[in-house]
């Protein structure tokens, strides 16, 4: 094995990490840390330091770690057929059952579902979808999609664009002209706080109408919305949000794309996010608990209407020219089936939805009093702390301050990990389904400590 300064030394050199200071990474001062095993809710490093993972690595380890049964799975289908593709009809007894799989869990009115490699490629296929619909239709003018401010849908040139959040736009000369963005249904960061919840909603509603009319109806395709906001601050919408902004989808003919990146299998306690609010989406974007994260798999479920039409585009025009080499990587569909199998025989959301409401209530009762924590909210096994730096008249923290970063890393010299979400000063929650009280008991009592620690 190699010694820890070699491997580190080595890190610095040569590996590109997503999402990091590149150039203190590069100069020693962002620390490496090189993870070599973990179990249930725990990760392990090279220095022997252990960890409780209560964000489920990137809120994606959702049945935990260490689970034989799929590593049997993964290792059973390398051994019989590591690889083929799924060109022109080709398939493997993972990649069909696991298709099976996803339907019966999906909302009725879903039809069928392309398997991608990450949500950032499921989400480009989405897009690509939709304009080779509008096409099909003859309407080649209607190809905008509207996103929200401080949504989340990955890191690629569309995907990026459908992003909402400063980071990931800056200098990269995006997003690009195609997306146009609309309020996040963010009640916590409102800006008339005198609003409730309902009223609030129906300012969100009031904006989307606003783009749509300036934008023109006939020039946009889709809404993309997670059923709750992720990366952007884990933010469960306001009252009757999803509802009504159906409503105004229908209207306008315009589709609706649920990212369900996050909340799909379960996250919010519930098989989906759709079900969860009442969402009747076109497409529903899949990935990180279609397998917790044991092999990289993603997935784009597509409604019987689209279908349809998708269809008939190919009896005009032929063979449809979408296609990834990894497209239901044999691997993958087999860590699939084994997750969604031992979703079902652990009852691990139905442990989510007892734990995720424990987790939620202990976090208000210990910190709600606290003179810099403005909200605490979640669903299922999610939950977010933010904080002000006045609670009075809500008065955030300059950002270059890292209340945020500062507490999380706290959190963490102090055992657990949290994610400081990247956009205010949110301290995220997501840990596997298989928590247990007493891991969340422990969340809580070192998240206090560790918030104590930083803000007295
Ligand atoms: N959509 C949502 C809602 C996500 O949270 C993420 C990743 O966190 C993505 C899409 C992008 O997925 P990936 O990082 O696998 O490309």
């Amino acid at each position: 094995m190699l010694r820890n300064d070699q491997l580190a030394e080595w890190d610095r050199e040569n590996f590109f990490h997503p999402s990091t200071h590149l150039a203190q990474f590069a100069r020693g001062e962002a620390p490496s840390r090189i993870i070599t095993g973990a179990k249930g809710c725990h990760i392990e490093d090279r220095e022997g330091n252990k960890h409780l993972d209560a964000f489920a690595g990137l809120y994606c380890v959702n049945v935990g770690y260490g689970r034989t049964e799929i590593a049997e799975a993964i290792a059973k289908q390398a051994h019989e057929l590591a690889y083929y593709h799924a060109y022109v009809g080709h398939g493997t007894e993972a990649s069909i059952t696991l298709a099976k799989m996803v339907l019966d869990r999906a909302p009725d009115h879903m039809s069928k579902v392309y398997f991608g490699q990450s949500g950032s490629d499921a989400n480009e296929t989405n897009i690509k979808l939709i304009w080779y619909y509008n096409n099909i239709l003859g309407r080649p003018e209607k190809k905008k999609i509207i996103s929200r401010w401080r949504g989340y849908h990955g890191s690629g040139l569309m995907t990026g664009s459908l992003t909402g959040l400063e980071l990931f736009h800056k200098k990269f000369d995006l997003p690009l002209a195609q997306v146009v963005h609309t309020e996040a249904p963010y009640y916590f960061r409102r800006d008339d706080l005198d609003m409730t919840e309902e009223q609030f909603t129906r300012h969100c509603v009031q904006k989307l109408e606003e783009l749509i009319e300036r934008e023109g109806a006939d020039t946009i395709a889709a809404f993309v919305g997670e059923p709750v906001l992720g990366t952007g601050g884990l933010v469960p919408p306001p009252a009757g949000y999803w509802a009504a902004i159906q409503e105004v989808l229908a209207k306008h003919d315009i589709l609706l794309v649920a990212d369900e990146v996050v909340t799909g299998f379960g996250r919010l306690g519930s098989m989906m996010g759709s079900d969860h609010y009442d969402m009747k989406p076109d497409l529903i974007t899949i990935a990180k608990g279609l397998t917790s994260a044991y092999a990289p798999l993603s997935g784009s479920i597509v409604s019987d209407k689209m279908w349809k039409v998708l269809e008939q585009g190919t009896d005009e025009y032929g063979v449809i020219g979408h296609g990834w080499t990894y497209s239901a990587h044999p691997i993958g569909a087999a860590a699939g089936v084994a997750n969604l199998k031992l979703l079902d025989h652990l009852n691990l959301i139905q442990n989510n939805r007892e734990v995720g409401a424990y987790l939620n209530s202990a976090m208000r009762d210990a910190l709600d009093d606290h003179a810099n924590v403005g909200d605490i909210r979640g669903e299922g096994m999610l939950c977010a702390v933010e904080f002000v730096k006045n609670r009075d008249g809500r008065v955030f923290f300059d950002a270059a301050d890292k209340i945020g970063p500062q507490v999380a890393a706290a959190l963490a010299a102090r055992g657990v990990i949290g994610r400081a979400m990247p956009q205010g000063d949110i301290l995220g929650f997501a840990p596997p389904f298989c928590l247990t009280r007493a891991e969340a008991d422990e969340v809580v009592s070192k998240t206090v400590q560790a918030v104590d620690a930083v803000l007295g």
